[in-house]
C-alpha cells in the first residue's frame, strides 16, 4: 500500500512536469474507483491548468486554477494505486483507469484493486473538504514536534502506537513507520501515551520525522524512474529494525523481537530496547 513517503515522492516527481500545463483531455476507463467517476468530472477538468501539487496525508491535491473558478483534483492511491507520466501514445494496460492528457504527456493512474479516489473540490482552498478537514497534523510540518506530541498525549491513556496511527491526530504514520519510529526512540508501543515525558516525546517526534524523511530520500533517488517507468511504484522501504522481524534477534541488543496484535494490527518491538 502506498504510504506517505511514496505519495510524497510521487508529488516531488510530478512537480517538475505538471505545474503550468493544461489538461487537454481526460479519459476514464472505469465508472468508479472507491467513488464514482462521473463523466461531467472529465468535462470539468478539460482545459484547466495545473498550478501546483500539494499533499495532505496520503492525498495528492492538484490545484487546478483554484483562483479562477477552478478547484482541486483530490487523488488518493488507495491500496494499490500508482501514478506515472507516460507518452500520450503509450497504449493503456489492464488496470490503467484514469488518464489526464497534457499534449504529448499523459498522467496515468493504475489501480488494480480500485480503492483509489479521484474527486473534485470546487473553490480556492481544499482544507474544508470533508476528507481533508478531518485530517490531523502533518508529521513533516513545523507544527509537529515534541512539544506538540507532549501536549496532545497528556489526557490520553491509549497505548502510544495506535495513537500515532490515528489519522485524526497525526496523518501518514503507517504500521511500519510507527513501529520503526518507536524502536528508534526506545519507547514501548504498549506504553500509555500520557506516561511519556516531554524529553521522550521530543525523541519520538524526531524519530518519526527521520524515519519518514529517510524513506522519502530512498525513493527520491529514483524519482525519474518512478514517474516514467512502468512498474515498481510504491515499493521502496526503509531497512527495518523491528518491523516484520519477529523471532529474529534485535540488531542492537540481541533480544528476540516480539510480535503481538494491537488495535487490529501486528506490532513488532524489542522488549529490552523499548520501555
Ligand atoms: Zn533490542
Amino acid at each position: 500500500m502506498p504510504e506517505l513517503p511514496e505519495v510524497e515522492v510521487s508529488r516531488l516527481g510530478l512537480m517538475p512536469y505538471l505545474p503550468g500545463r493544461r489538461i487537454a483531455r481526460v479519459v476514464f476507463r472505469t465508472p468508479r474507483l472507491r467513488h464514482d467517476l462521473p463523466p461531467e468530472l472529465a468535462a470539468r477538468l478539460t482545459g484547466l491548468r495545473i498550478e501546483s501539487i500539494e499533499r495532505r496525508g496520503k492525498y495528492l491535491l492538484f490545484d487546478c486554477e483554484s483562483q479562477q473558478e477552478g478547484g482541486w483534483l483530490i487523488v488518493h492511491l488507495g491500496m494499490s494505486g500508482s501514478l506515472r507520466l507516460v507518452s500520450a501514445a503509450e497504449p493503456p494496460q489492464k488496470h490503467d483507469h484514469v488518464d489526464l492528457v497534457f499534449d504529448e504527456t499523459t498522467l496515468r493512474l493504475r489501480d488494480p484493486r480500485r480503492f483509489g479516489t479521484v474527486l473534485w473540490h470546487q473553490g480556492t482552498t481544499v482544507d474544508q473538504h470533508p476528507l481533508i478537514a478531518v485530517l490531523g497534523v502533518e508529521p513533516l510540518s513545523p507544527s509537529f514536534d515534541g512539544d506538540w506530541l507532549y501536549a496532545v498525549t497528556r489526557k490520553r491513556s491509549t497505548p502510544i502506537k495506535p495513537l500515532l496511527m490515528d489519522s485524526h491526530v497525526v496523518v501518514g504514520i503507517g504500521n511500519i513507520y510507527a513501529a520503526e519510529s518507536l524502536f528508534r526512540a526506545g519507547i514501548s508501543p504498549l506504553l500509555p501515551a500520557h506516561r511519556i515525558g516531554r524529553e521522550r516525546c521530543r525523541r519520538l517526534a524526531a524519530a518519526i520525522r527521520e524515519t519518514l524523511e529517510e524513506s522519502i530520500a530512498a525513493g527520491g533517488s529514483s524519482v525519474r524512474d518512478y514517474v516514467h517507468s512502468d512498474g515498481g511504484a510504491g515499493s521502496f522501504q526503509i531497512i527495518c529494525a523491528v518491523y516484520g522481524r519477529d523471532g529474529e534477534p534485535c540488531r542492537t541488543c540481541g533480544t528476540t523481537v516480539h510480535a503481538l496484535r494491537q488495535a487490529g494490527r501486528t506490532t513488532f518491538y524489542c522488549p529490552r530496547c523499548q520501555r
